[in-house]
């Protein structure tokens, strides 16, 4: 099979000197096993992470080995009573066009319900970030009033046009060009904003419209938290998903510098990871195709051909050359 190696450890920002395409041989298929051909393969933010040679909560890729991560393929052999051919599975071998694997490291997806893309998006991973990130960990409720960084991303788009369906009294949401910020409003979110335009901090206070946030779904850090941080009411909360503006520095990380008003505001700062949430699952999916098949959430692709551009496609996703789910079509 063909398949993306990491080639050397990226300082800072990936280059595509840090990726290789190479080809090696499947191993025989055996008894219990499935050999699939990916049709999908996500690249998600925290690969950069595991890109560096540092203990984290995923272990590092290995040098000169294929990178993994999210895939949705095809079954197109079956050594297992419990999958057939054609079945549409989703399992953890992505970087690679095909993959032997054991029946249960892969789950089927309810192509009946979406298409399989969606299994590495809303009805995915991305979903139940989302969607457990907002309720179970920043435990929402009905007339918060909730801000999101990285809104026209994967994992923020769907947060806010959650928080819009569970009855949030306004929901903000942050991004990149003025292209997302007008996205933003087409799918609900009541004020958006361009965090390049000006400092995050006034145009967040602005967009609350003197009311303040009772949740801020973090994906960015820094500045972003920071103006959260200024602007959560009392007993407010925060979800702690991801930290994007710093994943590629090389420098100690700077804000957020009013950390010490989490203490007269009684705030809750809660980091999480989708791993831990896998309880929610069973009642997330059910939620969330029920929002999808009658459209009070909507998900956007940004899709990249072939395998030998997904290098390419990861390094754009750092960047913010997606909307929504950033996908790589095999
Ligand atoms: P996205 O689809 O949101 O893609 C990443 C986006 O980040 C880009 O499109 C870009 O959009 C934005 N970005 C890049 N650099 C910066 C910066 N310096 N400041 C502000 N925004 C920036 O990815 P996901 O939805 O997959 O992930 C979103 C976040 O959630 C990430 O931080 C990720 O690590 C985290 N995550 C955490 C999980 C968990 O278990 N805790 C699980 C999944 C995701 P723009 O044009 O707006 O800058």
């Amino acid at each position: 099979t063909r398949e993306i190696r990491l080639a050397s450890r990226p300082v800072g920002r990936p280059v595509p000197e840090n990726f290789r395409l190479a080809e090696s041989p499947l191993p025989e298929l055996r008894d219990g096993q499935i050999l699939v051909r990916n049709l999908f393969i996500s690249v998600d933010p925290y690969m950069r992470g595991r890109m560096n040679d540092v203990k984290s909560y995923s272990a590092p890729f290995a040098l000169d080995a294929a990178l993994d991560g999210g895939a949705v393929g095809e079954v197109i052999a079956s050594g297992s009573e419990a999958r057939k051919v054609g079945d549409v599975v989703v399992h953890q071998l992505g970087w690679r066009e095909y993959a032997v694997l054991d029946t249960d490291a892969t789950s089927v997806a309810r192509t009946d319900l979406a298409p399989a893309s969606a299994f590495l998006g809303a009805l995915g991973m991305t979903g139940l970030t989302a969607y457990a990130g907002l309720l179970k960990v920043a435990e929402f409720k009905p007339g918060d009033a909730v801000f999101v960084s990285g809104a026209a991303g994967a994992v923020g788009s769907l947060v806010g046009q959650i928080a819009k369906a569970m009855g949030a009294s306004r929901v903000i949401g942050s991004a990149g060009t003025p292209e997302k910020v007008a996205r933003l409003l087409e799918l609900g979110f009541d004020a958006a904003f361009n965090y390049r335009d000006a400092p995050v901090r006034d145009q967040l206070k602005a967009a609350t419209g003197g009311k303040g946030i009772d949740v801020y779904f973090d994906n960015v850090g820094g500045d972003h938290l920071e103006a959260a941080l200024a602007e959560l009411n009392v007993g407010g909360r925060v979800a702690m998903c991801g930290a994007i503006a710093q994943y590629n520095s090389t420098d100690a990380t700077p804000a957020p510098r009013n950390l010490a008003l989490a203490i007269g505001k009684q705030l809750t700062l809660r980091g999480f990871l989708v791993g831990g949430q896998r309880q929610h699952r069973a009642e997330f999916f059910e939620k969330m195709a029920a929002w999808l098949a009658d459209g009070t959430v909507r998900y956007d692709e940004t899709v990249v051909d072939g395998l030998e551009n997904a290098p390419q496609a990861f390094m754009d996703l750092l960047e913010g050359a997606n909307t929504g789910k950033m996908l790589v079509r095999l």
